[in-house]
């Protein structure tokens, strides 16, 4: 269907303020945010300032080519973290939405057996995610416009246009 959930960035702003409260409320004090890029390199900023965490991890997975196509499975692109940096810390996984929640499984069992404790925190989940996150912001199953992907493309000066 046509129908978009629409994220602003106001909306934005309000939903990580919210998130936090909802992690801090849960009494989960995470010593690192991995973020999944490229969408939850946002949420995590976001999350880290508003938890007083300082130490953000990212890794960076391709798993969508375009609105509803994937490739068959995402995969970690290299340079992927060191688990060993994460042994014995809290982690606290950060992405934009868990659609099918294959992403945030690949991650979620990356962290597994090495960390001391492995939570996650998302602003959309959808119905079919096979991962429940224990911190969601709003349940949708529409596809969702957020603030950074629905801006125009910026053009380059010799006329080359900046889109995915
Ligand atoms: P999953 O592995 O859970 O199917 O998808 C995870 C990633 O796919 C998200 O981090 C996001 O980048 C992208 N994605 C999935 N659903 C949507 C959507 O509804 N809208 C947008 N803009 N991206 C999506």
């Amino acid at each position: 269907s046509a129908v978009r959930e629409n994220l602003t960035y106001d909306l934005f702003g309000r939903a990580i303020r919210e998130l936090a409260q909802t992690i801090a409320d849960d009494g989960y004090e995470p010593d690192i945010v991995l973020s999944i890029a490229r969408g939850g390199v946002f949420v995590a900023g976001g999350l880290a300032y508003a938890l007083d965490c300082k130490n953000i991890h990212l890794v960076n997975v391709e798993f969508y080519t375009g609105i509803g196509t994937t490739l068959e499975m995402p995969v970690m692109l290299a340079p992927v973290p060191n688990a060993i940096d994460f042994s014995d810390k809290k982690v606290l996984i950060a992405d934009d939405v868990a659609d099918t929640g294959k992403t945030l499984k690949l991650v979620h069992d990356f962290c597994v057996g090495t960390v001391a404790e492995v939570r996650s925190a998302v602003i959309y989940e959808k119905t079919q995610s096979l991962v429940k996150c224990e911190y969601v912001w709003k349940r949708t199953d529409q596809w969702i416009n957020f603030p950074w992907s629905v801006e125009p493309p910026v053009v380059r000066r010799d006329g080359q246009v900046l889109d995915a």
